[in-house]
């Protein structure tokens, strides 16, 4: 059975509470849960009552219905009998909903309440002909509970539940995958999710381990669990519908990545090929201890390649994490593609399942080449000056010297400069002294010019060497966001040719893509795909 998707909604207002079904429904949902926890004061007050009943019986897709209390994590603090009689008395109603939830703790703390339940939903002893089912519930918001495995085995022994619902919040991507797992064993339909930051792996790949169905909120601020995705970024970005059991596993590892743009290209352009994927960003974050830095990297990377069910099959790998992956590379034997193994530094992973092999490549150093090769022809014996002394400069600057061109570094801090330009086999210089006559090209490796931090609206090429260049001088922007950055508006003032950060983006993203599908990446996609959401976002 496809996995449901369900939009959860707090009801306040009821007429707002149909209204958000309505849309619902419209967006695609299969179901949505009322959470009536707010609802009542008192079960006395019949006219919520009624007022609950009539937003189930004309609610325009199958509901669940919850009254979560405080102690598990919901809003409402009344008496526990009287919740269930509402239960009772909605699921006797002529139009009752398809399910109620009902946490697991409410029934091991009282005989009587678990009584009383069985006799509000169906199940084998049942002799009334109800139609609405038990979701048997269990919730924690601080971490995996200490019980997990007696909780789970109390759930199982409860013959009246025709579903299992687990969620706790995951303190790490790697936690998604006992999720997964206790999803694709269970005996009976069962939701298996993570909460908070960390958990989106959960939610979107439960059609993969035939999971009952995933939240997704109706729009950002509206869900009732942290971490659940909009609806649509579920059918929308992840084409939550297309996954099934064979579908392959891609992903971004970085820290921080959820505005990451890679999710929005590889996803569009596994549908654009129909290659059976879904792209995921996978924050792996880093703390002061490097060594408990890569040791988390390289759980969570070794973990997610070596999981039998999950089939991934290739991963991008963002900062701050370059590095780290050639250093586990190595240390795994796994090949080395080599940019990366001259720059030390590599942005992909490749998995080969059906030979087990494993590869990194490094698409950043490649892409920057092709961008500027478009713009100024072949770089061999030209010079080309590279401003920054950072990753993404130590990769351009490599792949320019390894391609025959002539490259000067300037650097804020000069030191950085002299060390990188050793390595590299290039020279350095002050920024002052750089001489815009000469040279085909600038690169701006620099952070100077990004919307984000204390860098928004700085140049790192001062505008005397940009008056300097002469026609058919080319400057090459590496920041992306803003897509107009104070030095690619500078240039243009000045008639020069620019190369965007988007350019270097797109390419290094399409070679990824040919690398873990073996087609042709839609090229055009990908660039208006960036462009847009980069103009929208400026
Ligand atoms: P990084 O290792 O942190 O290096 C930052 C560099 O920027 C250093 O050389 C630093 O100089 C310099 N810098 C920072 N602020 C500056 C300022 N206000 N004025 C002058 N210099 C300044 O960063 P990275 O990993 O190399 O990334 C650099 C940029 O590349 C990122 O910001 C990102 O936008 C871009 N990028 C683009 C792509 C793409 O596909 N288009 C891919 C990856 C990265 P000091 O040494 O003096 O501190």
């Amino acid at each position: 059975m496809a996995t449901l998707v369900c939009v959860p909604i707090m009801v306040d207002e009821f007429a707002e509470a149909e209204a958000d079904a309505r849309q619902a429904r419209d967006l695609g949902a299969d179901l949505v849960e009322y959470r009536i926890d707010r609802v009542f004061d008192s079960f006395e007050d019949d006219h919520a009552v009624r007022l609950i009943e009539a937003l189930v019986a004309d609610s325009p897709l199958p509901c669940i219905v919850t009254c979560r209390p405080t102690w598990e994590g919901g809003e409402y603090d009344g008496d526990d009998s009287d919740r269930i009689s509402l239960y009772e008395r909605l699921g006797l109603a002529e139009r009752p909903p398809r399910y109620i939830d009902v946490e697991l703790a409410a029934l091991t703390r009282s005989a009587n309440l678990r009584q009383k339940v069985r006799l509000a939903v169906e199940h084998p002893g049942q002799g009334k002909g109800l139609s609405t089912s038990l979701v048997l519930s269990m919730h924690d918001f601080e971490q995996r509970p200490a019980d997990l495995n007696r909780r789970w085995l109390a759930m199982l022994g409860e013959d009246a539940a025709r579903v299992h619902k687990i969620a706790y919040r995951v303190r790490s991507v790697r936690d998604n995958l006992e999720l997964l797992e206790l999803t694709r064993e269970a005996d009976r339909p069962t939701i298996a999710l993570g909460m908070g930051e960390f958990g989106l792996l959960s939610r979107v790949l439960a059609p993969k381990f035939g999971g009952f169905l995933t939240f997704a909120a109706l729009a950002g601020g509206k869900g009732t669990a942290p971490g659940q995705p909009t609806i649509g970024e579920l059918l929308g970005l992840y084409h939550f519908r297309s996954i099934s059991a064979s579908t392959k596993v891609y992903g971004v590892v970085g820290w921080p990545v959820d505005h990451s743009l890679s999710p929005l290209v590889h996803n569009a352009g596994f549908e654009a090929v129909g290659h059976d994927g879904v792209y995921l960003p996978i924050p792996v974050p880093t703390g002061e201890d490097e060594a408990a830095s890569d040791a988390s990297f390289k759980a969570t990377v070794l973990e997610l390649i070596e999981h039998d069910g999950l089939d991934l099959c290739g991963l991008s790998v963002t900062l701050p994490h370059k590095e780290r992956l050639v250093r586990l590379a190595r240390e795994r034997g796994w090949e080395i593609d080599g940019d990366a193994a001259r720059i030390g530094a590599a942005n992909t992973i490749t998995v080969d399942r059906e030979n087990g092999r494993v590869g990194v490549a490094n698409t950043d150093a490649p892409a920057a080449i092709e961008s500027l090769e478009e713009a100024a022809g072949s770089v061999a014996g030209k010079r080309v000056a590279v401003v920054g002394a950072g990753g993404v400069a130590r990769a351009i600057a490599a792949a320019l010297v390894e391609r025959g061109a002539e490259v000067v570094i300037c650097n804020r801090t000069r030191s950085r400069a002299d060390a990188l330009a050793e390595v590299v086999g290039a020279w350095a210089c002050d920024l002052e002294e750089l001489d815009g006559r000469g040279l085909t090209a600038v690169v701006n490796a620099t952070s100077a010019g990004m919307s984000s931090g204390s860098d928004r609206g700085a140049m790192a090429v001062p505008a005397g060497v940009l008056d300097r260049m002469g026609d058919g001088t080319v400057v090459f922007e590496t920041v992306y966001s803003p897509l107009v950055t104070p030095l690619v508006e500078a240039a243009r003032e000045r008639g020069l040719a620019v190369v965007d950060g988007a350019t270097m983006f797109v390419r290094q993203a399409a070679a990824q893509f040919r690398g873990w599908t073996g087609v042709p990446p839609p090229l055009e996609l990908f660039d208006r795909i960036v462009r847009e959401r980069l103009e929208s976002a400026s």
